[in-house]
């Protein structure tokens, strides 16, 4: 959507807003805007470097790292969709949210306290547009316009209060259109908004929008270094799972390769329009005969599907990339940039190859870690880098403070306020607390607890197994190695276990708990 609006910063703020919330110091608290993608790798995101940061940068959500302030330690409580989503709105594990993983899940408890709750009392205008994934109606929000489960990447359906409709066009854009659209009605409501902008993209199959089909069809990404990781000394988890490029990856419906081209697709391809579809297979039938003239075998496939992934994976971001700029465009143009803060983030991590892997879940780095980048303007100094250990458990409290609400002491993270202003209180979490609860379940994670220092993880796969874990990322960057067993390590992991009981005290966890709402081997 293209805008052209130009008001003047006082209209563009809203005169009402003045009396409708109080923040810090008596000035107006500020607009959010949280704009939340799906499986974004922050190896994928420019402003992170990394090995792909020159053939697909993302300069728009770089602009809010340019701005404002990066986060390089941003750690998920539980690495998967809805689970992430829960903890987010509500500032608390899963265990206490009730939401602990996507599949044979009881729908999420829209009764309980939600910032977005708190931020209505407080005089906020909330919306929520975009993926939802949380099986029961939002709450919390004056307006909400929401993809039913995954949503579908083209010709989407979209759920309001008013029912369910299919909308047509690529549903990165139409998320922008509405967004952009609420925006226009919250500035003129005379109260201070919070957005929850959700995008699908790039969730698998990782489907690109009709303007970035071909962008980088003829681009090679290089290659981790861990894309063949055989997974030696490590145990059953990392051996058992169903998530790696080689075997779990679909030729046809992850990577679009289908035998016959003029067959019927699947996975939502099929809901395109004749035009949608043409210059679809305009791109992809070419790769299509080029892939089955000489199929290639062994390592030679993976590495093939890697760079299949690769291209349709950064192709979806492209889109999203160029959402986030419009955004960020619009708020200029009507000057509400100057009293906004802007958030960007994904629900977790993803594996680009690493580990062999593409999805999520484990406590491994690249899915435990999701980027986070954060525009405050006049508070959070621009080009500004954060390396303390925070959490998506810490997002709720830190957009309650930001607006000058009280966090209730029932949330178990902490405002990153003090953060976003530059100070580093030296009461800072120096420990991160973990649980992984979907198996039996896609990809065959076992599920698993565990505590993460800046250097150490202590990790326990349990329920179908009794193993335990350590990784020194100092000694070992890229988590390949199990030291729990090395005698070198018997001081650290007597510490670090009792830390992790610590922690699992602090927060109400315990194996009997997990075990207890979990249904039966
Ligand atoms: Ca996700």
């Amino acid at each position: 959507m293209k805008t052209n609006i130009k008001v003047p910063f006082a209209l563009g703020i809203g005169a009402a807003m003045l009396s409708a919330c109080s923040g810090n110091q008596g000035q107006p608290g500020p607009n959010i805007i949280y704009i939340m993608s799906d499986d974004h790798a922050y190896q994928a995101i420019s402003a992170y470097g990394g090995i792909l940061k020159d053939l697909a940068p993302t300069p728009n959500i770089d602009r809010i790292a340019r701005d404002g302030m990066r986060f390089d330690r941003c750690l998920v409580t539980n690495s998967i969709s809805g689970p992430c989503r829960a903890v987010v709105l509500t500032g608390k594990y899963s265990h206490l949210n009730g939401f602990l993983q996507n599949e044979r899940q009881q729908p999420f408890d829209g009764a309980q306290q939600t910032f977005p709750k708190l931020l209505q009392k407080a005089g906020y205008t909330t919306a929520m547009i975009g993926k939802w994934h949380l099986m029961s109606d939002p709450t919390g929000f004056d307006h909400w316009d929401i993809l039913p489960g995954q949503g579908n990447y083209y010709n989407p359906d979209f759920i309001t209060k008013e029912g369910r409709r299919r909308e047509e066009g690529y549903v990165t854009e139409l998320i922008t259109d509405k967004c952009i659209k609420w925006l226009e009605e919250a500035r003129g409501s005379g109260k201070p908004f919070m957005l929850m902008m959700h995008h699908k993209a790039p969730h698998r199959e990782w489907q690109p929008g009709p303007s970035e089909l071909s962008l980088y069809q003829d681009v090679t990404f290089p290659e981790p270094s861990t894309l063949f990781d055989d997974y030696s000394g490590r145990g059953a988890a990392v051996n058992q799972q169903d998530m790696t490029i080689s075997k779990t990856m679909r030729l046809v419906e992850d990577l679009k390769l289908y035998r016959d081209p003029s067959a019927p697709k699947t996975t939502g391809l099929n809901r395109m329009n004749p035009e949608q579809a043409a210059a679809w297979d305009s791109v992809y039938n070419p790769v299509i005969r080029n892939f089955y003239k000489a199929p290639p075998e062994g390592d030679d496939l993976v590495r093939f599907k890697y760079q299949r992934y690769l291209q349709d994976y950064l192709a979806c971001i492209a889109a999203v990339d160029k959402s986030v700029g419009e955004v960020l465009d619009y708020l200029a143009e009507t000057g509400l940039d100057r009293n906004t803060v802007v958030i960007y983030a994904s629900d977790q991590g993803f594996y680009l190859g690493e580990h062999g892997w593409f999805d999520k879940r484990f406590i491994f780095e690249e899915s435990y870690r999701t980027p986070l980048l954060v525009k405050w303007p006049g508070v959070a100094k621009p080009g500004s880098v954060n390396s303390d250990i925070v959490s998506n458990i810490d997002f709720a409290e830190t957009m309650l403070e930001m607006c000058g609400v009280e966090v209730p002491s029932d949330m178990q993270g902490r405002s990153m306020v003090p953060l976003l202003k530059g100070k580093h209180p030296l009461n800072w979490r120096k420990e991160h607390y973990y649980h992984y609860y979907e198996y039996p379940g896609s990809h065959m994670v076992k599920r698993h607890y565990g505590i993460s220092t800046e250097r150490y993880k202590l990790v326990h796969y349990y329920y179908d197994v009794d193993e335990w874990e350590l990784y020194d990322r100092q000694a070992d960057p890229l988590e390949l190695k199990n030291f729990y067993n090395d005698p070198e390590y018997g001081s650290v992991k007597r510490k670090l276990h009792k830390r992790l009981d610590g922690l699992m005290k602090k927060y109400g966890d315990s194996e009997e708990l997990a075990k207890s709402f979990l249904p039966e081997k």
